[in-house]
């Protein structure tokens, strides 16, 4: 099926109520059965059913046959957040005892997840560079269920090769796992290159317009039973039928925006490679990027975010940078509308944590909806101050 059908029509059952071409909140909590044998039926098969709206609401069902079209899986389970999925879809695959392994600077409350909670319940994790695919290997126990990946991890963007991980996680028995928020189902779709569970942050691209946190797992349908039967029913992290029916109006411009996204980034970054005060700059498809080839292989795009290493050691000098820029909001999060700065300086100095592994210099920028030209001019401006 076209993508452009999957975002404009597919689960949209449109003849169950009244032609509407924007599909029903359906508003409900419980659903009522027409007599024994029907509630029966439902009782035997829940996720096939509507009997309850922490189960199948009939909203929420239309948005997840769209996700799990666009990663070519057989079903999805949309979540509360980007973190309730990666968890209930970690926790479905291990058990007392097991380890992981999972690439090292993944999403923070990934970490968190992998190293402060699960070790609470005997589970334990090493962590290894994704970018080597012995170091990978080598980690691999006799106990190990589970390949934990991030590609491109968003903010140094380092890949892991797809394919390969795909074949080692095989060959040894353990269940791929990646979070692909950063490429969105537009630009990499890990199933096609033999992962198993593919995870997003929905209030990323996917919604898209900075106004809701969601979160999916995209498998197989043994996987996603599974998950629906034990985590998904017992944990309750769904989201509502309203943010499901706002979530199917974001995607119908899905591919539009992370298309302009990404050509914007691409026009920012050949600007920034010209300027004096620019040390690096880190985008999978910049032709600087060690792993371009990769990036070229297995993604069809990049989308907006990226960052940059800035020369400088100032501190003072980055603040006076960032303050002047008037076109980008300081903020965390991306995926939005509006365009975005994170500093790693914001990240310094925080009561309780260590600092980041990242100079004063570097800078993750997001690029959203403006025109490009715009934000040139006010980078141009503000890049005085380096
Ligand atoms: C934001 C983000 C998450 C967490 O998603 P939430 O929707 O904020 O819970 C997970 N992974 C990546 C890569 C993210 O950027």
């Amino acid at each position: 099926m076209d993508r452009s059908d999957i975002l404009n029509h597919l689960g949209e059952n449109r003849e169950n109520y009244f032609g509407a071409v924007s599909p029903p909140i359906i508003q409900t909590s419980n659903f009522a059965f027409k007599d024994l044998a029907d509630f029966k039926a439902a009782m035997a098969d829940e996720l096939g059913s509507h009997m309850y709206t922490r189960g199948n609401n009939p909203t929420v069902q239309i948005l997840r046959k769209k996700l799990a079209a666009l990663e070519s899986a057989e079903d999805s389970l949309v979540f509360a957040s980007g973190s309730g999925a990666i968890a209930n879809a970690v926790i479905s695959q291990v058990n007392q005892g097991d380890h992981i392994v999972c690439v090292e600077s993944a999403y923070s409350w990934t970490n968190k997840l992998l190293k402060d909670f699960l070790p609470r319940f005997g589970v334990h994790t090493t962590f290894v560079d994704g970018r080597d695919l012995k170091a990978i290997e080598r980690a691999i126990k006799e106990n190990t269920k589970v390949l934990y990946l991030e590609s491109p991890t968003t903010m140094h963007m380092e890949l892991q090769d797809l394919a390969a991980c795909a074949k080692l996680a095989k060959k040894h028995h353990l269940v791929s796992i990646i979070d692909n928020s950063y490429s969105s189902p537009i630009f990499q779709r890990p199933i096609e290159f033999g992962i198993d569970i593919v995870l997003h942050s929905g209030t990323k691209y996917i919604n898209g317009h900075s106004d809701i946190v969601c979160g999916v797992v995209c498998a197989s349908k043994k996987i996603i039973d599974q998950i629906f039967q034990r985590e998904y029913m017992t944990l309750g992290g769904i989201i509502s039928p309203h943010d499901a029916a706002q979530i199917i109006r974001g995607m119908r411009t899905l591919e539009l925006r992370v298309s302009k996204s990404d050509q914007s980034a691409k026009k920012i970054c050949t600007f920034l490679e010209d300027h004096p005060a620019v040390e690096e700059i880190y985008y999978p498809h910049h032709h600087t990027f060690p792993q371009l080839e990769l990036a070229k292989k297995q993604m069809s795009g990049c989308g907006g975010l990226f960052a940059v290493k800035f020369k400088t050691n100032s501190k003072e000098k980055m603040e006076a940078f960032f303050t002047k820029l008037k076109r980008f909001l300081l903020a965390v999060s991306w995926g939005g509308h509006e365009s975005l700065i994170l500093p790693a300086i914001a990240l310094y100095d925080i009561p309780g944590r260590e600092n980041p592994d990242m100079p004063v210099g570097f800078t993750r920028f997001y690029i959203g909806l403006e025109d490009a030209e715009v934000l040139i001019e006010d980078l141009k401006v503000a890049l005085e101050e380096l």
